[in-house]
């Protein structure tokens, strides 16, 4: 039965990806994490996801990854792992001082239900999270999706967390990419700047994992505009989702049409400045 549908010459499959490279939430959100400048990666699970994930992006990006976990132990997996957060956050702003973490979950921790939303608030009110820095956090089961989702949720998270409204027209464009290569970003950004348009693309992991051998260490490669710039968006003039795929996979209540928050639309060419009940 198989032989009948062997071909007898043997042909190219250059079209065909054979295995396709698809593995699990938190890769892709480790991804859109280090595309944020002086930002560290959390992952809230055992060592050895952190491991698979930190892997997975070296060995294909071949720079090194860094990135931080909650380390659970049997313990943390029967009772949740609030206590190892709280203690990871503490130790990651005394010991490496990023301006932000960026927490995903793992299988473990959304299968014991862990709210990593009440476990940061908690980390900022006991004063573990330093005046100006911040802790925020995707969802990231790794049994929904795959890395492309994954990336997609945790750059939901950050628009979310970070966007507010100024009131004022900021002249800027935003480009939210879905899950490219470094230098894909790069081009992103030099065909932006052909058409006469300063973007601001987040996340931004051009020059992080595909940067120059300098024969330097760098624990916080500079990646794409500080947080300060872009978490701006609500004076920008439009965002500009770049993928198809950037599409949550559940549209929630912050989204009138799956992507965008209320309000926000694509205007490639002359948008009025949103205002007042406009913003998001
Ligand atoms: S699939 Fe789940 S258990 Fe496996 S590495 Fe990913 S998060 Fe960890």
């Amino acid at each position: 039965m198989l032989l009948r549908h062997t071909h007898k010459e043997i042909l190219p499959r250059k079209a065909l990806t054979v295995n396709p490279a698809k593995t699990c939430q938190p890769v892709g959100a480790m991804y859109a994490s280090l595309g944020i400048h002086n930002c560290l990666p959390h992952s809230h699970g055992s060592q050895g996801c952190c491991a698979y994930h930190r892997s997975a992006l070296t060995r294909h990006y071949r720079e090194p990854v860094m990135a931080a976990t909650s380390s659970f132990t049997e313990g943390s997996s029967v009772f949740g792992g609030q206590a190892n957060l709280i203690q990871a956050i503490d130790n990651i702003f005394t010991t490496y001082d990023p301006d932000i973490i960026a927490v995903h979950t793992t299988c473990l921790s959304e299968t014991i239900g862990d709210d990593v939303y009440q476990i940061t608030n908690k980390a900022v009110k006991e004063g573990k999270v330093p005046p100006g820095k911040h802790v925020f956090h995707a969802n990231t089961p790794s049994y929904v999706g795959s890395h492309v989702t994954g990336f997609a949720n945790m750059t939901k998270a950050m628009a979310l967390y970070f966007s507010k409204s100024t009131g004022v027209h900021n002249g800027r464009f935003n480009i939210i990419p879905g899950y490219v290569e470094p230098s894909d970003m790069t081009e992103i950004k030099r065909i932006a700047m052909e058409m006469g348009i300063r973007p601001i693309v987040f996340p931004d992991t051009s020059d992080v994992l595909n940067g120059p051998m300098t024969g330097k260490y760098k624990m916080f490669p500079r990646a794409g505009p500080p947080w300060r710039i872009w978490s701006a968006p609500g004076t920008a003039w439009a965002p500009l989702p770049w993928a198809p795929w950037h599409q949550p996979m559940r549209p929630g209540p912050w989204t009138a049409n799956g992507m965008f928050p209320a309000g926000w639309r694509i205007c490639p060419s002359g948008c009025p400045p949103r205002t007042g009940s406009s913003m998001p």
